[in-house]
């Protein structure tokens, strides 16, 4: 079981409000992202019941547990530093949650096998946890978030001391650590969008201490609700709605790089269907691989375009699909 709720839940510092509602369903993979200084941290601490909230009620399963000290909630936490027990063993560091909990010894022994097999380190039992690289150092630290059978899994920007490769290993990792703990709700903290968007069920966007959306990746990226949304889960540009000969209620248009064609040679489609932009300038061109990342400038804006091919000349005439436009209107989505 895993429901959580938090409903009117605020933390008020000085120069800082926090004020939440939020369900997150059991078995669920939830994702929060947003600048830094946006809640995140302290938002997950709540939940974790290391702060007290100054006001509203976190229900566990239909529960109260607001006033619950963070041993009795049923709720486990991983952190980025990994906050391993320097002196213990792995073993140890694993098995650490069950001995207070007076679990047998045999017992402890048994199921500190299932957790090192299920995280890859398999007869790692003895290994001094200083001696860890921080991919195994962080594999340990979910074995043992693992061992206490938490109902809420909460990840602190697990990940991010790792180099590139290696979280790209361990969020397939955790991902399937999650899908193969059935009922375990994962409450996952990053400032890393594509692993956002990989590895969750929802995202939820964080924006100066409350939540700004809170959806699927597809459904975030392709129809944010705030400007605000559109320009943190993505590259972008952002025209005001009056250089435009547009019948719409907004006051700011923006797009995608991705939404941008460029054609090679003529332009071929049906021109009504596409914003026009005329001597559109090329500024600067960044290879990615896979395609090229244009900065272009347009009656004195910047517009970012992704292209397939380098264009040759440096003047030229860009097509944006009317579709795919995303309209706002004092930051908010106009439909
Ligand atoms: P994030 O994790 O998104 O970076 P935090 O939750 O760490 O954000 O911090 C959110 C805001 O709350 C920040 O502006 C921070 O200064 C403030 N804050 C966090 N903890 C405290 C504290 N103990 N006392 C005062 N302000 C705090």
């Amino acid at each position: 079981m895993g429901t959580l709720e938090l409903k009117g839940v605020k933390k008020r510092y000085p120069e800082f409000t926090l004020e939440i509602d939020l369900s997150v369903n059991e078995g669920e993979f939830l994702t929060i992202i947003g600048p830094s200084g946006s809640g995140k941290s302290t938002l997950l601490n709540i939940i974790a019941g290391l702060y007290a909230p100054d006001e509203g009620a976190i229900l566990l399963d239909g529960r109260d547990i607001t006033s619950l000290p963070p041993q009795k909630r049923g709720i486990s936490m991983v952190f980025q530093d990994y906050a391993l027990f320097p002196s213990m063993n792995v073993e140890k560091n694993i098995s650490y949650a069950m001995k207070i909990r007076k679990v047998k010894r045999s017992e402890r022994r048994r199921q500190t096998d299932a957790l090192l097999s299920f995280v890859n380190l398999s007869g790692y039992n003895r290994r001094k946890v200083t001696t860890l690289s921080g991919g195994e150092a962080q594999r340990v630290a979910l074995a043992r978030a693992l061992s206490s059978d938490p109902s809420i899994l909460l990840l602190d920007e697990p990940l991010s001391a790792l180099d590139a490769s290696l979280r790209r290993h361990l969020r397939d990792e955790v991902r399937r650590i999650h899908d193969e703990n059935p009922g375990v709700t994962t409450i996952y903290v990053t400032h890393d969008r594509e692993e956002a968007f990989s590895i969750s069920d929802r995202i939820a966007i964080m924006n100066a201490g409350h939540i700004e959306m809170v959806a699927g990746g597809e459904e975030i990226y392709n129809h944010p609700n705030s400007l605000f949304t559109a320009s943190f889960t993505g590259e972008g540009t952002s025209l005001p709605a009056e250089m435009f000969d547009m019948d719409v209620d907004a006051d700011t248009i923006f797009f995608r790089p991705e939404s941008v064609t460029i054609p090679q040679t003529k332009f071929y489609g049906d021109a009504d269907a596409y914003l026009i932009l005329e001597g559109v300038k090329i500024v600067s061109a960044e290879f990615l691989g896979s395609c090229y990342l244009l900065g272009l400038m347009y009656e004195g804006h910047r517009i970012l375009a992704e292209s397939s091919f380098r264009p040759a000349e440096d003047t030229m005439t860009i097509y944006i699909r009317k579709t795919r436009l995303l309209l706002f209107k004092d930051g908010r989505a106009v439909s």
